[in-house]
């Protein structure tokens, strides 16, 4: 078996020791005979891994009692709909553009009301975090969303908005879990799984519940947070495989002491490309210094060719998926949780002896 240092921006690296578990319990999982993706969702074996896996996020994000955990399918996208679509009472919401998953999500709200984007950073390419305080927030919107990490320009909120009794929905598919965070800021909070928890598939939302219940009519009844809320995530069938998968990554970071100590490695991790892209004069970091990503680092030498001889040269030594995206360019390396500090020690080894023989 030979792996590789995947810096895949998603689907993204999984623990290794989680993969390991996952392949022993494939055939036989705990004497029931059968794979989890061979069993039914109804059943008493399955009814308890959904259980265990929602009681240890809860325990891991210290999820306050009077919030929901939703377990879905559809991907962040889908959320991009599914919040205007249960939160847009009134029919107004405003939005803080940080990137291209948040100017998605502010598009699809415009087709069920009036949405104000209260701030952006497109002006320098999404290169920072908008810094908005209470006042530039309609105190009679329904909701303020924002996208907490960017993973496209490799960076995050400093901050959590004060949007007052508005409530607050964030997008946190490319940081949750990456360090502690008060959820109770929050009055909806969501993310795919596969940058970050599970492989793709899943979806967690997170909602107080004073918010539920107020579902547009035509909301589709898979998308109606409180339909989902009241029956479980099992109105239909769940991402029953991802939902496991999820499980077994919140046991091992509860293992590893809990998301202080995992912000913690990440920082450190972090800081070491960090500190390297500062020094160099052959790499540039891109994001503004007070809004760097500890996911989703991007940076580029300033030539287009070099940069691309520099990831196939990089693929070769066994660094992937360092490429930009591809409305950016560049490079970019996600550091989600599961990238060992060794990766990224290697990978910074690499990049300076690169720079030794281009600069
Ligand atoms: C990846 C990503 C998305 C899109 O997720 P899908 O699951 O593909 O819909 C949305 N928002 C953020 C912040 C992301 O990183």
């Amino acid at each position: 078996m030979s792996r590789i240092y995947n810096f895949s921006a998603g689907p993204s690296m999984l623990p290794e020791a989680v993969l390991q578990k996952a392949a022993e319990e494939m055939m036989d999982y705990n004497g029931s005979g059968m794979s989890v993706m061979e069993m039914s969702h109804r059943s008493p074996v399955y009814d308890k891994i959904i259980k265990d896996a929602e009681a240890s996020l809860r325990k891991l994000m210290n999820i306050p009692d009077n919030y929901k955990v939703l377990f879905v399918q559809g991907g962040a996208t889908l959320q991009f709909s599914a919040v205007p679509l249960n939160l847009m009472k009134t029919g107004k919401a405003d939005y803080i553009v940080s990137g291209q998953f948040s100017g998605k999500a502010a598009k699809e709200a415009e087709r069920y009301g009036k949405v104000n984007v209260i701030a952006s950073s497109k002006d320098k390419n999404f290169t920072y975090v908008p810094v908005v305080d209470k006042a530039s927030f309609d105190p009679e919107a329904d909701y303020v969303h924002i996208c907490f990490n960017n993973t496209i320009y490799g960076t995050v909120y400093n901050y959590i908005p004060d949007t007052g009794d508005v409530p607050l929905v964030a997008d946190l598919s490319s940081c949750i879990l990456s360090a502690p965070i008060d959820v109770s800021k929050f009055g909806v909070i969501y993310a795919g799984a596969q940058k970050n928890m599970a492989p793709a598939g899943l979806t967690v939302v997170i909602i107080r519940e004073d918010l539920l219940g107020n579902a547009r009519p035509e909301c589709p009844v898979y998308m109606d947070y409180k339909i989902q809320a009241d029956n479980e995530s099992m109105y239909n069938t769940p991402p029953c495989y991802s939902i496991y998968a999820a499980g077994l990554v919140y046991e091992w970071l509860l293992g590893l002491g809990g998301l202080e100590a995992m912000e913690k490695m990440n920082k450190e991790k972090a800081a070491i490309l960090y500190d390297y892209l500062d020094s160099s004069s052959l790499f540039k970091p891109t994001a503004e210094k007070e809004f760097r990503s500890l996911m989703n680092v991007c940076f580029v030498t300033g030539n287009a060719d070099l940069d691309k001889e520099f990831c196939s040269e990089a693929a070769k030594a066994g660094f992937v998926n360092l490429k930009g995206h591809r409305s950016v360019g560049g490079m970019r390396a996600s550091i989600y949780n599961a990238m060992p500090k060794e990766g990224v020690v290697k990978l910074v080894e690499f990049m300076k002896e690169f720079e030794r023989t281009h600069a």
